[in-house]
This record gives C-alpha cells, structure tokens and sequence, in this order.
C-alpha cells in the first residue's frame, strides 16, 4: 500500500532559539463562529458595524457551555468567509478590517494589586469565563471549568515541557514573559489558597532553567518551585509529568484534581494574566510556524484571527514550491491535518507544520510487537487494529481503545510504516457505538 505522507526532521533546536516576531497589524483578522466544542453560535453585530479591540460581537454555544467571541482588533465587520478550522473543516469566520487603531472596548481595565487580592476563587472563575479563557497548549478545555473544582488543591503544576518536536512557542514564552507567569501563578495560587506550584520543564532546557532560577529569586518564600523532568515523548502528557513533578500514578481517567494537583498549560497562564490583571480575553498568542516545508522557520505572536498565509510569506514562502505538502496544525505526533494553507490562527492552534509530501511503501505487520512497547497507556495497538480490520466489536472493546491519549508513537515506531494510530481512531469511535 503507498501511503502519502511526510518525513519527520526535527528543528526544534533551531527555532528555539529564536526570539518571536510580534506580526501584530494584519490587514484582516478572521473569527471563527463556531467550534469543535461550541457548535452553534450567534452573531451580536451586523456588516459594516465597528467593532473595538476586545468587544464581545457574538456568543458560541456548545452543550455544556457557552463562549464569548471577542473581537481580537478594532475595526469595520465586513461579513462571513469560509477558511479552514483546526478541526479540518470548512468554516464560517467573521472577517473584520483592521482599522489600526487599536480601540480597546470599555470592558478592558486594569485591576490594582489590591483589587487583585480582594478577588475570590469565584471572582476568578466568573472573570476567566467572560475572558473566554481556554486551554491555549491545543486543549481549548474551558479554564473556569478547571476552577469551578470544589477538591482541595495544594499543587499547581504549570506544564511547561513542550514535548512534541517541532514546536517551539511554548519555549519562547518562557524566556519572554517569565515575570507575567510567575505573576499569574500567583493569582492562581490565591485563588485556591494552594500553598505550592512547580514549573515543570524537560530538563535539557538550560535556557530557561538560567531564567526561573534567577527570577524566582525575587519570589522567596512564594512556594513556587522550579521541576525538571525527563527530556522524552509524551513527557508532557498530564499522567507523565504528575508522576515525574510528584511520583503519584493517576489511575485511568482519573482527574488530577482528585489527587489535589490543578496542572495548567504555561501558555494558558500568560492568558490567565492579562484576564486577571487587564480584565483582557486572549486576543494574541505565540505559535511556531515549522517543517523542512518552508524556508526559514520562525516563531511569531500574532493576533488570534491571523491568516496562515500571510504567516507563510514572512517566512519566506515554501522552500519547493513545486512539491505537494502536508500542513499539521498542531505538533507531528498529536496535531491534525488540514487540506490546505488557507488556515486562520484561533488559540488553540500552537503551531503549523509544513513538510513536503512524499510516499512510502506500507508494509504488512510483521508482529515486532514495537507499537506495544511504545504505548504509554499499555494498550496492545497491534491487537486493536487487527479487530478492526475485521470488525470486531466485542474484541475492540474489550482492547480498551477509549484509553487512547493519541500521542502518535504506535504509528512513529512501526517497523512496518503502518498509520497503527489511525486504526486506533477508529476502534474509538467503534467502541463508542
Ligand atoms: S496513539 Fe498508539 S501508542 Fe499512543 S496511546 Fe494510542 S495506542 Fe498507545
Ligand atoms: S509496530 Fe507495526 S509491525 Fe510491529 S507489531 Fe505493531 S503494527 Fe505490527
């Protein structure tokens, strides 16, 4: 079987190091009605309407929650345009013209220390919903919900460890905006009244270990801490870093909170900052822009509503223009395909990925048993996508599919260059039938 794909060379180390460049005046931002957890939405504003930076301009609802869209610029609504969404699909976006101006809406303000002090876990909660603050690591998991816990919590763990390759954003917030995420942890910490928080960062990443050690000099006695973990995939999956920050061992689907840990996405906490401090919903975030696809790789902070386009030309366009590409959004392992460059940036999306395609020859499993003793949640990939095949339900569920995270490494270490992943997909939604 020839299958089309894209060989994976990492340039981590090399973007990494790259300060971000801010393009933050693009002619046109682009906002999504709905997504994958919001499917419906509602408009508050009509063509031709001005809009200010940060205004509320419509409300997405999904089923256990609703979402405010922000206007992410000020400026003139110009009407619908279909672009593709993260989740792969055609979808409607709010298309707004940037006047330049940058006119904050008259929700946008900021919050003394004191005022900050006086909020309570519910003050935040109820902030951090109207903000629209989500998961900004890939999750878009509602950060309110995360603070609606009634558990006890007496750990933060904020996750830092960026572990897919490719993706650098996460890297560079850390080493530009390290007062802003202390700051934030802070504020998360009085919420819950916890009294400690570790950064948890892979190990290797010197860089930022010179940065927290001398920042967090100033924080004496804050009971924040910095953690090294371990420098390997998926290290940065929540099970992982829990049992490498702690040494606890969650169980299956149980949830952190259980245990008294809250653990946040560095990103988020850049995000949860300027809601707490300005009363601001993400309207700006980093992400990577990466692949041998492209010629000169970069990370940027960009607008939410930026177009992948206009992000592709400054960096310098495609590096064989002539050659088919796979765009990811998202890191190699856990990110997803889209069809094609006309992507927008929303703030789930931490990096675009650009390879040129090329084919290679599935071969039959040859039963090395690899895929096994790669899967982090022990499950048998080999024995999941053999029932597949033959459509097995009863032996589908019973291979527990449903405990899939999704990291990618069953099919990364096929000897046979088998999509082992892709069957696991679909033994999941077999299951759930
Ligand atoms: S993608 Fe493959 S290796 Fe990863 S958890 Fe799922 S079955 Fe296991
Ligand atoms: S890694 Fe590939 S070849 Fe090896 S057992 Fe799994 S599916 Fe078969």
């Amino acid at each position: 079987m020839i299958v089309k794909t894209a060989k994976i060379k990492d340039t981590k180390n090399l973007v990494g190091r790259l300060p971000a460049i801010r393009f933050t005046e693009p002619k046109y931002i682009y906002l999504a009605m709905d997504n994958a957890r919001c499917p419906k939405a509602e408009l508050y504003i009509k063509e031709g309407d001005h809009v200010n930076e940060c205004q509320v301009i419509g409300m997405r609802h999904g089923p256990f929650f609703e979402q405010p869209i922000h206007a992410t610029c000020s400026g003139t609504f110009v009407g619908l345009e279909k672009h593709f969404h993260r989740n792969g699909k055609l979808t409607d976006f709010i298309k707004i013209e940037n006047d330049f101006l940058d006119t904050l809406d008259s929700s946008v303000k900021t919050r003394t220390q004191e005022e900050i002090d006086a909020l309570t876990k519910e003050d935040m909660t109820q902030i951090l919903k109207d903000c629209a603050s989500v998961g900004l690591g890939g999750s878009s998991f509602p950060t309110y919900i995360k603070f609606q816990t009634d558990k006890p919590i007496n750990l933060i763990l904020i996750n830092g460890i960026e572990c897919e390759p490719y993706i650098t954003a996460d890297h560079r917030i850390m080493l530009e905006y390290p007062y802003r995420i202390v700051n934030a942890i802070k504020y998360v910490m009085h919420a819950f009244k916890c009294p400690h928080a570790k950064i948890c960062i892979k190990s290797k990443y010197k860089d930022i270990k010179e940065v927290y050690t001398q920042v967090l000099k100033e924080f004496e006695g804050s009971g924040i801490e910095l953690c090294c973990v371990g420098n390997f995939y998926p290290q940065g999956w929540e099970v992982a870093m829990i049992k490498s920050a702690t040494g606890i061992q969650l169980k299956p689907g149980e949830l952190p909170t259980n245990r008294g840990i809250l653990n946040l996405n560095v990103s988020t906490m850049v995000g949860l900052y300027k809601s707490i401090k300005y009363n601001m919903p993400v309207i700006k975030r980093d992400i990577t822009i990466t692949g041998d696809g492209i010629k000169y790789p970069k990370n940027f902070r960009v607008r939410v509503g930026t177009s992948v386009k206009e992000l592709l030309e400054i960096c310098g366009g495609y590096k064989h223009p002539e050659k088919d590409k796979v765009f990811i959004l998202g890191g190699p392992m856990m990110g997803v395909s889209v069809p094609s460059d006309d992507v927008i940036i929303t703030k789930t999306v931490t990096s675009v990925i650009v390879l040129d395609k090329t084919d290679y020859v599935e071969n039959p499993c040859v039963r090395c048993g690899s895929c096994v003793l790669s899967c982090p949640v022990h499950l048998e990939p080999v024995q999941i996508m053999n029932a597949v095949k033959t459509l097995d339900k009863e032996r589908i569920k019973k291979l527990e599919p449903l405990r899939c995270i999704e990291c990618g490494l069953c099919t990364y270490t096929c000897t046979s260059k088998i999509q082992v992943t892709d069957y696991i997909r679909k033994a999941k939604m077999i299951a759930k039938l």
